[in-house]
């Protein structure tokens, strides 16, 4: 194994062995360790932490030369894992059978040591123009606000930047004719609500004696599902598609029907497994998922609560919800309260980071491309995009070596690993991308 990766392989694994579970966190422990090889080699740095426990840690390096400044970003801390489903002790960090094995191996341990062997890698040569940060940081997994979104707020000092690079995108579709590779340049927003329905109780023995509130939540909870709101495809999104289906030989005249308003519901029902998340991205979604009302079997609830997942592509907000849930549940007998609201974010699509990783790909993984993509959950890059006006971008490559269905139960679900030769070509491709950049930028 090459020097190189077997410093990212060695660190990935002694970073899983640090139990970062969130919650709690307690990620001072895997900042200090990173902060050692920062130490080791001289490199400025600092570990704050937003509460005792909750480190980050994030370094620095001027190159001396007018450029930009860009900041790799990945996150310490891990979901839960329940080690009695898992083969392996899930904070064991073993290397085994070509693998490396434990919770945050995929989500996101392996970019915190790629991305500082890439740092070191720059810094150390100096093969950078402008500000060069690395952080990793605290709570990424629950919402991030005791780490990236903290560091935004009261370390701009330390982390503002005009890139970032972060998790989010990076892994590869293979199709027919070659693979895509996805970059995150946008997520949808969250604007999880509350409804309350309110009746009047009476005695269960006598269903009609009171006016029950649980089956006006049930009906609320019907009406929503059973309807979708409009599609309203994002140009990145439209662009995505398209190169998937040119991925998949497509023939080119078909493709931007496939992807008008007409054609979506046919690509839809051809996307397969795929469906869902495709689905996700071109509209704005509404999931009901928790209802609670009743208190006893024998009396008819007067009141009943139901909470709805609303995820909404970037140009929507707070009013396009009220309006759309009065126009659905015709306009009153129910009061509706946030619960939870964060905008979508979004990145352009053509900055030298985005040719950079054009390129990196098109030199690492011969005969694929690069295409936009829109998450349709959050990640730290929001906050950046929001404070600073950041371009972010959601890029950790990853080659497709384990069928989709293996990748998908393994990140924040049981036996996460991932290939010595995947960390190897994320590491390269990263390097790649950044020395790209730097001669775009
Ligand atoms: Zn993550």
């Amino acid at each position: 194994m090459e020097a190189r990766v077997k410093f990212v392989v060695d660190l990935l694994s002694q970073l899983i062995q640090v139990n970062t579970t969130n919650p709690p966190g307690n990620e001072t422990p895997a900042a200090k360790l990173v902060a050692e090889v920062l130490a080791e080699r001289g490199v400025e740095h600092e570990l704050v932490e937003s509460a005792p426990g909750r480190g980050s840690v994030v370094a620095w390096a001027e190159s001396g030369e007018p450029g930009p400044s860009l900041l790799l970003l990945s996150h310490l801390d891990v979901v839960p894992a329940n080690s009695g489903e898992w083969s392996v002790d899930p904070f064991s960090g073993l290397v085994k059978d070509g693998f490396v094995w434990g919770r945050g191996a995929l989500d996101d341990k392996l970019s915190v040591a790629v991305m500082l062997r890439a740092f070191l890698d720059l810094v150390e040569s100096k093969r950078f123009k402008g500000r060069l940060i690395y952080a990793a940081t605290a709570d990424e997994e629950m919402g991030g606000r005791m780490g990236a979104g903290w560091l935004v707020e009261n370390r701009p000092d330390l982390v503002r930047a005009d890139y970032v690079l972060n998790e989010g995108g990076g892994f590869e579709m293979p199709g027919k004719r070659g693979s895509v590779f996805l970059v995150q340049v946008a997520e949808k927003g969250v604007y999880w609500f509350k409804l309350a329905f309110r009746g009047s109780p009476g005695h269960a023995s006598m269903p009609k004696s009171g006016d029950n509130a649980l089956l006006k939540a049930s009906r609320a909870a019907l009406a929503i599902a059973s309807k979708q709101p409009p599609p309203d495809v994002k140009p990145y999104v439209k662009l995505m598609l398209e190169k998937v289906l040119e991925a998949q030989g497509i023939p080119a005249p078909l493709r931007p029907l496939l992807t008008s308003k007409l054609g979506l519901p046919l690509l839809l029902r051809a996307s397969g497994e795929a469906a869902p998340m495709i689905d996700a991205m071109l509209r704005n979604t509404l999931a009901p998922t928790v209802v609670r009302g009743g208190e006893k079997v024998n009396v008819i609830p007067s009141l009943c609560g139901l909470s709805v997942d609303c995820r909404l592509l970037p140009g929507y907000g707070e009013d396009w919800v009220r309006g759309y849930v009065s126009r659905l549940l015709g306009g009153s007998g129910f009061e509706l309260e946030f619960t939870h609201r964060d905008a979508a974010t979004e990145s352009p699509v053509g900055t030298p980071l985005f040719k950079a990783i054009e390129q990196a790909v098109a030199s690492e993984a011969p005969g694929s491309t690069v295409a936009p993509y829109m998450s349709t959950g959050g990640t730290d890059s929001r906050f950046f995009r929001r404070a600073f006006g950041t371009v972010a971008y959601g890029f950790v490559p990853l080659k497709s070596d384990l069928p989709l269905k293996e990748m998908l139960r393994m990140v924040h679900g049981i036996d996460e690993r991932v290939s010595i030769s995947n960390v190897e070509f994320c590491y390269r491709a990263t390097l790649r991308t950044l020395e790209a950049f730097y001669k775009l930028a």
